[in-house]
């Protein structure tokens, strides 16, 4: 584990790939290839979709942010999910979360189980797990807190329970980011991110990582990486690496936001109710302060009528309707018609997303701009 503060890591550089000129801005490597002197003299960079020196700054630094002993970086969260998912077989089985990003669920259903693994899915948060583990089970695949329920499960615990079978546990760390959550250090063995989201930090690029603490599982996904291709641009790894340097002070903010936002929703009559790990009568709340440095800027809450929610949608002026979190705007998204569409309707209603459903991903604008937006919503839909 290294010794540095986060907010320092997300500053820091490789020594040993650091710019000839002493850059502090590390620069863009915009080339597909690189010259060798002679036989069997590469400067350590042969060709891009194996390895470019922004693209390493980048990892290394994710690397050193989650403990990892390598982060890979891909061109989306999903082309990471769905490389990791090539390190399985058919008839290998994989125990995932009943709550997951519409897409990770997608991809499942789609495309792995037409290659041949098999799939229980159960609502982990809730425990009781024990006996869904079979001979063949190879994975443990969830989000805490989850997309959008805000379901948050005990890591260490299901850790155990998945190192006794000799099942890897794999933890999409999206939400919460390293500066609010390690999974590897709670026992997890791989780390997934969407990096579009509060690691880029502002919606300005697409991309993804795996996280690695083993140097076996690790040589074997360099391997897949290199042969599937699914790499992370030069630009977009630069791009990535400067939205990380104020990942710490994106994060501070954009949870102050949120807690009072939850707070001010819980007290408006049109809402019902206000999902948000840190509210003290959130069920993972005393998980969340067991395991995790913060409650993230991810607020889920039901309005009392779909009516409301295109009003909502129609009418805000601070917040944007658009898919996506993460970024420094807040942004609000309709689950089961955006990010939730593809998900089978048994398990929407199972998890209670319904059409009554919003999700916010808190930014870091004014606060008061933020309650006052829906404020004035509520209030202007009551004149109606
Ligand atoms: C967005 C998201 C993904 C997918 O990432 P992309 O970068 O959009 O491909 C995976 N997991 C979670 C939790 C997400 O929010």
């Amino acid at each position: 584990m290294s010794k540095k503060s986060i907010e320092t890591i997300c500053q820091s550089t490789k020594a040993s790939i650091a710019d000839p000129w002493g850059a502090l801005s590390f620069p863009i490597y915009q080339s597909a290839t690189f010259a060798h002197r002679g036989l069997g003299e590469s400067t350590g960079y042969d060709y891009t979709r194996m390895q470019n020196p922004t693209r390493e700054q980048l990892e290394y630094v994710v690397a050193e942010l989650e403990h990892g002993i390598d982060a890979i970086a891909f061109s989306s969260g999903m082309a990471a999910i769905a490389t990791l998912m090539e390190m399985f077989s058919p008839n290998d089985h994989i125990l995932v979360d009943a709550d997951l990003y519409g897409g990770t669920v997608r991809l499942f259903n789609e495309i792995s189980k037409k290659n041949g693994i098999e799939f229980t899915t159960t609502d982990l948060s809730r425990g009781g797990y024990e006996q869904l583990f079979r001979g063949n089970t190879k994975a443990v695949y969830l989000e805490t807190p989850t997309n959008p329920m805000m379901n948050v499960t005990d890591i260490a615990s299901l850790a155990d329970e998945c190192h006794k079978r000799d099942a890897l546990l794999i933890v999409d760390n999206t939400f919460l980011t390293p500066y609010f959550q390690n999974p590897l250090d709670l026992g997890a063995d791989l780390v997934v991110h969407s990096a579009t989201k509060f690691l880029g930090g502002h919606h300005d690029i697409i991309g993804g990582f795996v996280v690695v603490k083993d140097e076996k599982i690790d040589e074997r996904l360099r391997f897949i990486y290199k042969t599937t291709g699914a790499c992370l641009a030069p630009f977009d790894s630069w791009l990535t690496l400067r939205g990380i340097r104020t990942l710490a002070v994106r994060m501070d903010r954009a949870q102050e936001n949120a807690l009072k936002l939850a707070g001010y929703l819980q007290g408006c009559d049109h809402v019902t109710k206000v999902i948000y790990p840190g509210l003290s009568d959130h069920p993972g709340y005393e998980i969340s302060c067991r395991q995790t440095r913060g409650f993230g800027a991810m607020i889920s809450f039901y309005v009392d009528s779909t009516e409301l929610v295109e009003y909502i949608l129609k009418n805000v002026e601070i917040a944007y309707f658009a898919e996506s979190l993460g970024g420094t705007e807040t942004l609000i998204t309709y689950p089961i018609t955006q990010t939730h569409a593809d998900v089978p309707k048994d398990l929407l209603e199972k998890n209670g997303i319904n059409d009554k459903l919003l999700r916010i991903s808190v930014g870091i604008e004014g606060i008061e701009d933020l309650t006052g937006d829906f404020k004035r919503i509520f209030e202007s839909y009551d004149r109606q």
